[in-house]
């Protein structure tokens, strides 16, 4: 009996509810904490237990990227999402998928629809990343002829299918916000790594939305241990180049001669490794000082 199974037997078919039409629903698992530390032991042998707790296996795996252990677990997922953010999630191929048909059936009759508040605006500084939200009375207009433009798709769609196109052509202009479904198969190890990417801030809010609730409301209760260490190691953890330490190396230095505990962006300028100085701008400098005000170590 796994150590999960009372909540497999809670989570299963229960729909946790995305954006405005979507949803994520555990269907299936196999495995548990314990599966982890059971196919690890295979590599290291009864020696680990009396080096090492569970615990202790599990983070120190999630650690060092030691990360077959992490295959031998299995989660199958029901999932609704539009097909914009379907197309970013499709992109790891690590998973096993079957999706409803378009060409078979008919397309669902449900699009993503973005309230007033929601628009966000172009940011400034990342091209492919959104700024804040737009005027509430321009997201107003938005919504509206949002509206006007999926019910317009939506009855071309009916009439194309009422006077007997095939449905696989019929589907051609529907908005890439119609909701789709999908069955969704993947490890542990490589749900962590969707997780990782799409919870991260980096990526577009809506995927973000269905993998925080994937992570949060499964993949948490079902595996208390490699969560905690998955948060610890991934995403609340830091990486730092080779570069950012020799940042941080020159910048204590100089903080300690001078007795002063913070640094300012002068100090930090001054610290910058050669490769940066030249440079009039540079996104690896800027992620480097977010690192540190992060630390508390820059104002
Ligand atoms: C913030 C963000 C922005 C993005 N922007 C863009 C973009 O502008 N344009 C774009 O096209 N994509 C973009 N992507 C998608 C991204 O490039 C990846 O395709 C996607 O995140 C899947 O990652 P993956 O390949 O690591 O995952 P998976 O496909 O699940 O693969 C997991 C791991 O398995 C290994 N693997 C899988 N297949 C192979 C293979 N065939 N050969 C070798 N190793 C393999 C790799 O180590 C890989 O990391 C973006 C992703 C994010 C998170």
């Amino acid at each position: 009996m796994p150590t999960n199974a009372a909540q497999i037997e809670e989570l299963r078919w229960k729909k946790f509810s995305v954006l405005d039409d979507g949803f994520v629903c555990l269907v299936d698992v196999m495995g548990d904490d314990q599966a982890v530390v059971q196919a690890a032991r295979v590599s290291y042998g009864e020696g680990t237990r009396q080096v090492s707790d569970d615990r202790g296996l599990i983070r120190y795996l999630l650690r060092h990227r030691h990360t077959t252990p992490f295959e031998m677990v299995e989660l199958k997922f029901l999932v609704r999402v539009p097909m914009d953010t379907w197309r970013q999630w499709i992109r790891h191929r690590t998973a096993n998928v079957n999706e409803y048909s378009t060409r078979y059936s008919l397309a669902i009759d449900a699009a993503q629809r973005t309230p007033a508040h929601q628009w966000r605006s172009q940011a400034a500084s990342n091209r492919q990343g959104s700024g804040d939200a737009l005027p509430a009375d321009l997201g107003q207009d938005l919504s509206a002829a949002e509206a006007e433009l999926l019910a317009q798709a939506r009855q071309l769609y009916q009439r194309r299918i009422e006077l007997g196109v095939a449905r696989e052509q019929a589907r051609k202009d529907l908005p890439l916000s119609t909701y789709t479904e999908a069955y969704w198969k993947i490890d542990l190890h490589n749900l962590l790594h969707f997780l990782a990417l799409r919870m991260d801030s980096h990526a577009q809010w809506e995927i973000r939305q269905y993998a925080t609730t994937l992570g949060e409301q499964i993949v948490r209760p079902l595996f208390p241990i490699v969560w905690e260490a998955f948060v610890d190691y991934r995403v609340q953890g830091m990486f730092l180049t080779r570069l950012d330490c020799e940042l941080i190396e020159r910048l204590v230095r100089r903080l300690a001669a001078e007795g002063r505990a913070r640094a300012t962006d002068d100090d930090f300028l001054a610290a910058q490794p050669p490769e940066w100085a030249e440079l009039k701008r540079s996104r690896e400098r800027d992620e480097c000082r977010e690192k540190l005000v992060k630390l508390g170590m820059l104002d």
